[in-house]
């Protein structure tokens, strides 16, 4: 049936005639991973998110910086505004945060910085999934901890020697140009919004991967390229992602802990365990970076305003939250709640890891491998990429991924209260991210269904028909 699929393909179809039959006797397609009939509400939720994160970014930012992240304060003086043009003026003046000389360099020595580290440092090279055009692109990453995790090494290493050690500049700069920095992002994630949705149309990397939906808006929130690069391994997801963005992660803490130390005369043992907790997650991904290549941000999402504004904005912004949170309000969390946040970081990471490690370790070991001591059990998969040609792979039904399809996702949200919690339970704005992660990864259980249905047909209903569950048993 799959040679029937390439002769009606090389026939030339339209893209939504393609995706609405190239549907084989397996029910499988060998255009999984590309969007067609984008819908009017999709349009509009893309157009949504586009306008209205940054100002969602900028509100949290000035409700921190000027009413201790208090979002209902900040809406009081919004509403209190007259709505007259100097009233409304006068607004953004007082709320939203100015650009900067000392943002912009700031943000411009980073990016440099990570882009020479990145080129320079010694890496090995790692394999990402195979792409639907059938690809399986090489790496830069941190196999036996070289990239990556060095990066993160040196970078911190630099930071504390520069700050504490030789006095070049305070820890707390990070802090003290916070408002700027935010300025100096948002330009750049625009900017790199419509730079690789022009290098998609105009030189791409891989032309047969790129994603064209029939939406221009669709295209650029989701992103065309799969894999935009600059030669062989100068990889745009994997860099923004991890080296400016996650890098950044502990920076931005450590910075905010700084700040906590020189205006209260101590950093709070809330603060301390937030700067820990926050610490594993990164050091993990460094540590981890080569499964990193098989998740879904890399293996199946393309680069767009989603990952490239999402990576340089939202993830250094709306992640740190917590550490911005405690520098501005005074939090005693008692003996009991504490222990409560750690209970929940290591169980947590605990489930998180080995889910994560199981998923991947049975697929290296193509399968021959243990699981909790007792043969993998698992479905081998057959799918087909649009060069035609037919691959296998593995879906897992024992361990962890025994119980629900996503249960890593689990052990990260536990994670995510935890980091919550240590603010303790004044306040909304910090307990944002574990309702965004939720909703995040709720989405994405439905996203991936829809993907690997397309991409697995017949051996993803057998797989749900073992594991029924898609992130907590008997319940969703
Ligand atoms: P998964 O690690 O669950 O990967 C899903 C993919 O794995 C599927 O698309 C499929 O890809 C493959 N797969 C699905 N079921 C199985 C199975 N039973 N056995 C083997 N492979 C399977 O999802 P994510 O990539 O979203 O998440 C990875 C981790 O990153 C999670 O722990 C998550 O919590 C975390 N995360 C963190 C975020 C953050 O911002 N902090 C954001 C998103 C995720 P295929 O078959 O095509 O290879």
């Amino acid at each position: 049936m799959a040679v029937t699929l390439r002769q009606r393909n090389k026939a030339g179809v339209t893209a939504a005639e393609k995706q609405a039959s190239a549907v084989d006797d397996k029910g499988r397609t060998e255009t999984w991973g590309r969007s067609f009939q984008i819908s009017f509400l999709t349009r509009a939720i893309c157009a949504s998110i586009i306008a209205f994160c940054p100002l969602m970014v900028i509100a949290f930012w000035s409700a921190c910086t000027h009413y201790q992240c208090s979002l209902m304060a900040l809406g009081g003086r919004v509403l209190d505004t007259p709505p007259t043009k100097t009233g409304l003026w006068q607004l953004i003046v007082d709320l939203f945060p100015h650009p900067t000389k000392e943002g912009f360099m700031l943000f411009g020595g980073w990016l440099i910085y990570q882009g020479v580290m990145y080129a320079i440092v010694p890496s090995m090279i790692g394999y990402g999934q195979r792409t639907p055009a059938g690809h399986r692109l090489p790496y830069k990453v941190a196999i036996h901890h070289v990239n990556g995790l060095n990066i993160w090494i040196i970078t911190h290493a630099l930071f504390l020697a520069g700050s504490l050690q030789f006095g070049l500049f305070p820890a707390s700069i990070i802090a003290d140009n916070w408002g700027a920095l935010l300025v100096a992002t948002n330009v750049y994630g625009y900017i790199l919004t419509v730079f690789v949705y022009i290098k998609a149309h105009l030189f791409p990397s891989h032309a047969d991967d790129r994603k064209f939906s029939g939406s221009w808006l669709y295209d650029f929130y989701m992103g065309i390229e799969m894999n935009p690069r600059f030669g062989k391994l100068w990889d745009f997801k994997l860099f923004h992602n991890g080296r400016p963005g996650i890098c950044a992660w502990t920076l931005i803490n450590l910075s905010f802990a700084a700040k906590e130390f020189e205006t209260k005369g101590y950093v709070s043992k809330e603060m301390i365990a937030l700067n820990l907790m926050h610490a594993v997650y990164v050091v993990d991904f460094f540590y981890n970076e080569d499964w990193y290549l098989r998740t879904i941000d890399i293996a199946h999402d393309h680069f767009g305003f989603y990952l490239s504004w999402g990576d340089s904005v939202w993830l250094p912004w709306m992640y740190t939250l917590q550490s911005h949170y405690l520098l501005r309000n005074v939090v005693h969390l008692s003996p009991a709640v504490y222990a409560l946040v750690w209970a929940l970081e290591i169980g947590g990471y605990i489930i998180f890891r080995v889910a994560n490690h199981q998923k991947d370790y049975v697929r290296r070991m193509d399968g021959k491998c243990k699981i909790w001591g007792r043969d993998a059990r698992f479905i081998r998969a057959e799918y087909l990429t649009s060069d035609g040609k037919k691959h296998s792979s593995i879906l897992l039904t024992s361990g962890l991924w025994g119980f629900t399809q996503h249960f890593n996702y689990i052990g990260d949200l536990m994670m995510c209260t935890a980091f919550c919690m240590t603010c303790g339970f004044q306040h909304l704005l910090p307990w944002f991210y574990v309702i965004y992660m939720s909703i995040l990864l709720v989405h994405r259980t439905l996203r991936d269904d829809d993907r690997c249905r397309a991409k697995y047909g017949v051996y993803w209903d057998e797989y749900q028909k073992a594991v029924p569950w898609r992130l907590i048993p008997y319940v969703y």
